[in-house]
């Protein structure tokens, strides 16, 4: 099964710069997110394969090895990954190094792969800061073969093809290359009768609770990095990271762009015509606002600092309301009736009390002159 191109799966050019994949894949979250298309396979999909492009593409490791090497490079060797994580950067480099140069950087001990846990959150919390619980894979020694991986609980004896140093060297042409040991994969030591436990691997899976503290204004596709709680690495050496990948979730009311809200708020004919006051609701609570005479449909009400203060912002945006009028439905005689008494007064020679219906009947006149002069 082909991959899609991640630079095309998130609409985005080549050289895109970290907001604009951002923005992008805001863009396409908010369209696939699985709670505005219950039951959709497709749209799922979707989701899944921008976050995994953002993902990618947002690591300048990753993005610098799917850059040149395509989807291939970053699946080389890429053990780890739990979590529907991709795993080891490590591992992808050491082969692409050992390609080119022949080994020599693939024998150190290697970094844990890092994981990712995609996060949803409410509007709410993302805009006010939470602190969350997730369960996580952690690693623990076997408690079997105190994290040697034996079965009798001791220390493995050293390998035999490099008697222990974990590197061997081999002739290519003219040159003698140190390799990583091949039958130890460079530990030095390797394990004859495996612990049942374990399986040899001297580390067992758990899981654990972990508090995430989500600061306030965060939005879909921030990431939060939780280092060192990634997968172990190898004989000591560092653990890699847990990322948090930030996803909100869509509001009922709310339509967010970075700092500022966007909602719609029905109006009947009369407070449109006749002006009152109105009830909007902000993420604070309810506030009022005046609703001058003369209202049209479509109308847009900013309330200034009633929107998000992002994570990095010193303010808050804006809360933007559209006011639609609304048409009144099954109406009683006599009630149409005074709304026919109502329409002939409207409609007097030279009455002017329909603003946007005279704009429109002037542009008419002018395209219909143009038709017949033309
Ligand atoms: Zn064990
Ligand atoms: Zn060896």
């Amino acid at each position: 099964m082909s991959k899609r191109d991640y630079y095309e799966v998130l609409g985005v050019a080549k050289s895109a710069s970290e907001d604009e994949l951002k923005k992008a894949y805001r863009r396409l979250a908010m369209k696939y997110h699985p709670d505005r298309n219950p039951g959709n396979q497709d749209a799922e999909d979707k989701f899944k394969q921008a976050s995994e492009a953002y993902e990618v593409l947002t690591d300048s490791q990753k993005r610098a090895i799917y850059d040149q090497y395509g989807h291939e490079g970053l699946q080389r060797g890429g053990g780890g990954g739990g979590f529907g994580g991709a795993g080891g950067f490590s591992d992808i480099f050491g082969d692409v190094f050992s390609d080119i140069f022949g080994g020599g950087r693939s024998s150190g001990p290697r970094r844990g792969a890092d994981l990712r846990y995609m996060m949803d959150l409410t509007l709410e919390q993302a805009v006010f800061g939470s602190t969350e619980s997730i369960r996580i894979p952690s690693w623990e020694d076997c408690a079997d073969c105190h994290g040697h991986g034996t079965a009798d609980g001791k220390k493995p004896g050293a390998c035999p093809s490099c008697h222990g140093s974990g590197q061997i060297r081999v002739q290519q042409g003219f040159f003698v290359l140190q390799q990583a040991c091949p039958q130890c994969r460079g530990r030095g030591t390797v394990v004859t009768d495996p612990c049942r436990s374990c399986r040899g691997a001297g580390k067992t899976r758990r899981e654990k609770t972990l508090e995430v503290k989500i600061p306030p204004g965060v939005d879909t596709g921030d990431r939060i990095r939780l280092s060192g709680e990634g997968e172990p690495g190898e004989r000591n050496a560092p653990a890699g990271d847990l990322y948090v990948q930030i996803n909100v979730k869509p509001h009922e009311v709310f339509d967010r762009n970075g700092g500022d809200l966007h909602c719609t708020v029905p109006i009947s004919i009369v407070t449109a015509a006749l002006g009152g006051t109105l009830e909007v609701p902000t993420l604070e609570g309810k506030v009022q606002i005046d609703i001058p005479e003369g209202t049209q449909s479509g109308r847009q009400f900013r309330l200034r600092g009633r929107g998000v203060r992002q994570v990095r912002s010193p303010q808050s945006g804006d809360l933007y309301c559209n006011v639609i009028v609304e048409t009144p439905i099954r109406l009683s005689k006599a009630q149409k009736e005074l709304l026919r008494q109502l329409g002939e007064t409207l409609d007097q020679p030279g009455a002017q009390h329909h603003p946007e219906s005279s704009s429109w009947l002037g542009k008419a006149k002018r395209f219909f002159d143009d038709l017949t002069n033309g």
